[in-house]
């Protein structure tokens, strides 16, 4: 099979990765292609400040609350790997200044 993606920002790239992960055992061959008119470090992915957190209210969406929760489990999880450093992952404690009260929904 082949597999085109268009854009080599954080989506592009992690879409490889995740389609790669779980298909390259079961599917041969498998080809990954990135096509993109800008590569890093020309992204705007490369000057995003690399900030993850979870909203704080999801709307109703529950879909997304839910792939919040996945994409920090998975985040925390690259924090005991030996290449969390060469990953740029830690937790960084901070603030939220609100000017209303926010909602706040647990899972
Ligand atoms: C200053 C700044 C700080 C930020 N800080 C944070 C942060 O702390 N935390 C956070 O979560 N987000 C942050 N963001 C937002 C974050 O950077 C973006 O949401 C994210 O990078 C988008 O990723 P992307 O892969 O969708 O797009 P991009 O990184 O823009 O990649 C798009 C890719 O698609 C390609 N492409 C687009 N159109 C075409 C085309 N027609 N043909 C071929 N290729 C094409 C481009 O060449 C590029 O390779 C920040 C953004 C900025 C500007």
């Amino acid at each position: 099979m082949r597999v085109c993606i268009i854009g080599a920002g954080v989506i592009g790239l992690s879409t490889a990765q995740s389609i790669y992960q779980h298909f390259h055992s079961r599917i041969s061959p498998l080809t990954i292609e990135v096509y993109a008119d800008v590569f890093t470090p020309l992204t705007t992915s490369d000057g995003a400040a690399g900030l993850w957190q979870p909203y704080l209210y999801d709307k109703g969406n529950v879909q997304e609350t839910k792939w919040n929760k996945e994409t920090f489990d998975y985040l925390q999880s690259c924090l005991s790997s030996p290449d969390s450093v060469k990953m740029g992952i830690f937790l960084q404690s901070g603030y939220n200044l609100c000017s209303e009260t926010a909602p706040v929904r647990t899972l």
